[in-house]
Formats: structure tokens, sequence, C-alpha cells
């Protein structure tokens, strides 16, 4: 899938992931949070994460 070297991303059980490399390739992604208010770095997400099969 070709890389979109304006999104990094490690999480390369994702469909969306680049494998060669350490980016997305969407055009577009979705982060999303985990509390009402997110106070660390850990209550922040990919939302448009999807598992790889
Ligand atoms: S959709 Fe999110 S988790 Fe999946 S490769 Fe893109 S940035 Fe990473």
């Amino acid at each position: 899938m070709k890389a979109n070297k304006n999104i990094g991303c490690t999480v390369n059980e994702c469909k969306f992931h680049s494998k060669n490399d350490s980016f997305c390739s969407l055009d577009h992604i979705n982060i999303v949070k985990h509390e009402n208010k997110a106070t660390r770095q850990e209550t922040t997400d990919c939302g448009s994460f999807e598992a790889d099969k």
C-alpha cells in the first residue's frame, strides 16, 4: 500500500498500514480519545484502525 508520509504510524497490525515502512496508507485518519478530557497520550488513539486479517 502507498505510504502517506504525512501520517507516521507503527501499528503494522492495522489493515491500512503501509507495511514496508512506518506510515499509514490512508489520506485521512480520525483520532479519538477514551476519556471526556484527554490528559495523557494514552487517552488518545487512532479511530480509523481496523485489524488486519
Ligand atoms: S488507520 Fe490508524 S492505526 Fe491504521 S495504519 Fe493508519 S494511522 Fe495507523
